[in-house]
This record gives C-alpha cells, structure tokens and sequence, in this order.
C-alpha cells in the first residue's frame, strides 16, 4: 500500500510505535532491519517509515529550501514534531508514486542480465500500480551485483532533495558475499546521508556483520480477521472464500492473495478432506488406494503436498474448535465435517465436529 503512514500500518502496532519515536526524534540509524514472515507487510512499512523520512515537513525538510508560494500552508509552529508522512506535500506525494529521487530500491531479480533493466522496470510499475502486487521470484532469484554497484556509485553524491536518502532492499538475504562487503562499508561510514532499510523473511541468512550494524525492527504475522478484513473490503473476496484464505495463510497477507489468484483453494481443501474419508472409516486399504491415487506415481509436485498437509491440520484446528464450543462460523473445512459414525473405530480419536 504505497500512500501508507506509519499510523496506518496493518496489525504493527509496535512497530509502527518504535518508528514514529525515531522519526518524531529525526535521528537516524545508518540502517534498519526489516524482520518477520513473508506476506506480513515489511515491504510497506519500508515505504511508510521512507516516506516519513522524506517528508518535506518532517525529517527529510531541507533547511535551505526556500518556501514555495505553491507550498501547502506550513504546519503552526507549536504543533508537536512530526512523527508520520503529512501524506500531502510533493515529497509524500512522489514516494506514493515511487518518483522520489532519494528513495532507491534493490530486489531480487531473476532472469537474463541483458533483459535486467527491462525486468526491474516492469517490476516497478506493478508495484506501482498495484498496491497488492505480490513479489514471486524464481529459487535462484538474486540481487544483482551489477545494481548494486550502480547503487553504491550513486550514494557518493549528496540526496537530490531531501535531506536524506533511503535505500530500500527488499529480501536482503539474496545477496553476494561481495555485495555484503559493500553494503557494509556504506552502512558504516560516518556521517552518511543514506538511510538502509533491509526486509528479509530469512534474518539468520545475513552474515553477522550486517545484523548487529542494524537497528532491528520485528514484523508480525496479522490475524486471521486483517488478512480477511483486507480480501473482503480491498480484494472483493466473499466471506466464505475469504476465511478459508485467511486460515491457510498463516498471518501472511501475500500468500492469501496468491492462494485467492490461484483459484483452486476450496477444491483442493475437499480434495484433502477425500483422503481423510477412508481413515475415518477405518478402511486401511481404502486409504492406501487414495493415498496411491492423489501421489500419481510421484508425479503429485511437493507444493501440493505441502497444501494438502495444511489442509489437515486445518480440518485438526476445526475439530479441536467445535470440540471446544467453538462456532460453527469460524470453521473452514465444516462443509466437510465426518459425519457421527465415522469415526475410527480403535485408539481415542478426538470427537468428530459437531458431533
Ligand atoms: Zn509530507
């Protein structure tokens, strides 16, 4: 979400917090680390805390730049210090648009070197379009070297506008041990105008070295109500589809949206749920012919095993709520509730749902 404000953060409340005390201060870190699962929102935090940075009336305001006749009217003087993005003067208003000359971005990227800029290009404008672009890559996906370099090369130059610089790198554990040793000997350099701001899902992937240089700020997984708060009021999901998105996705925004693009999560749900029918019916030989059937000679991809498995501790979560009172609307594989009776014969199996 790119005209995002500190205050506005989904589901950070501590994070959002921390940052608006460092920018009330206007002090800054040479760099910050961005931490927490993917699809949880760090990528947008980057952009509120950059564009908090940048804003002309807060810290980013530059005490040499004449006031404009076109200015909006200036703050009164004894307000308190700004603590957020006014979200409306032309600072605000380029970081929304990704146009702010001092605000830099480093991404994985896959692909040939010769389509590079091509590839970044295009990445740009869908983020730019798209306030819920999800970022795939491909396994080998990587920061580039060559980006980086040009990157580094730029930062010798003082900030066109601002008074600082930000540097957002997303995913900052795909990088080079030698892109490490840059990164490194800017973020250490006295004085510097540039402020990092690294996001990794994968912390325990950055050397050492870059950890204990940053200011480390945690990110947490949302609810399952903020992830179906956004499918339904932002991505026009309906409730039912919404919710069994919300479960499967763990706290992660993304991979509810990716689960919702793909289109073929209630089907595969049942399809997990039929594999269950023989167990429950305490037919060995029936389970092992579905089981035979669903891996398809191995040719069943390891993804889809992967879903299939949280499927089923979904179905155990569901057991275990309406076992515990909960309600009938909070479960999300109920349509496929075992009926009374079906339950397996032997051992002490938790009670069907409902039951
Ligand atoms: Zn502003």
């Amino acid at each position: 979400m790119l005209g995002l404000k500190l205050a506005d953060l989904l589901g950070q409340p501590a994070a959002s917090a921390y940052l608006r005390g460092v920018v009330r201060q206007g002090r800054f870190a040479n760099a910050y680390l961005f931490h927490g699962p993917a699809g949880i929102g760090k990528m947008s935090a980057a952009l509120a805390f950059a564009r908090a940075i940048l804003c002309e009336r807060g810290a980013g305001a530059s005490p040499n730049a004449p006031p404009s006749l076109f200015d909006a009217p200036a703050p009164k003087p004894n307000a308190a210090p700004a603590d957020d993005a006014c979200g409306e003067c032309a600072a605000c208003l380029k970081v929304a648009k990704l146009a702010h000359p001092d605000l830099k971005f480093l991404f994985p990227v896959s692909g040939e070197e010769k389509e590079l800029e091509a590839t970044i290009a295009d990445t740009m404008t869908q983020l730019r379009e798209n306030p819920f672009f999800v970022f795939r890559y491909e396994k080998a996906a990587s920061i580039r070297l060559s980006i980086t370099r040009e990157l580094l090369r730029e930062l010798a130059f003082k900030p066109y506008e601002a008074t600082h610089r930000v540097v957002v790198v997303r995913d900052a554990d795909r990088m080079r041990e030698d892109q490490y040793s840059a990164l490194l000997k800017s973020i250490e350099e006295p004085g510097a105008a540039t402020v990092w701001i690294l996001t990794t899902a994968r912390p325990s992937r950055l050397p050492a070295t870059i950890r204990s240089r940053c200011q480390k700020v945690r990110l947490a997984p949302l609810s399952e109500e903020q992830v179906r708060g956004v499918l339904e009021k932002e991505l026009r999901v309906p409730a039912k589809q919404s919710r069994l998105l919300a479960a499967l996705a763990n706290g992660s925004l993304s991979r509810a949206i990716e689960l919702n693009d793909s289109g073929d999560a209630v089907e595969l749900r049942d399809k997990a749920l039929a594999l269950l029918e023989p167990a429950l019916r305490g037919d060995p030989s029936g389970l092992w012919r579905t089981v035979q059937g669903y891996m398809n000679f191995g040719r069943t991809g390891r993804e889809s095993l992967r879903r299939m498995i949280e499927f089923h501790e979904l179905w155990l979560r569901d057991l275990l709520r309406a076992r515990y009172g909960g309600a009938d609307e909070t479960l999300v594989t109920a349509i496929a509730r075992p009926r009374s009776g079906a339950r397996p014969r032997r051992s002490t199996p938790p009670r069907s749902a409902g039951g």
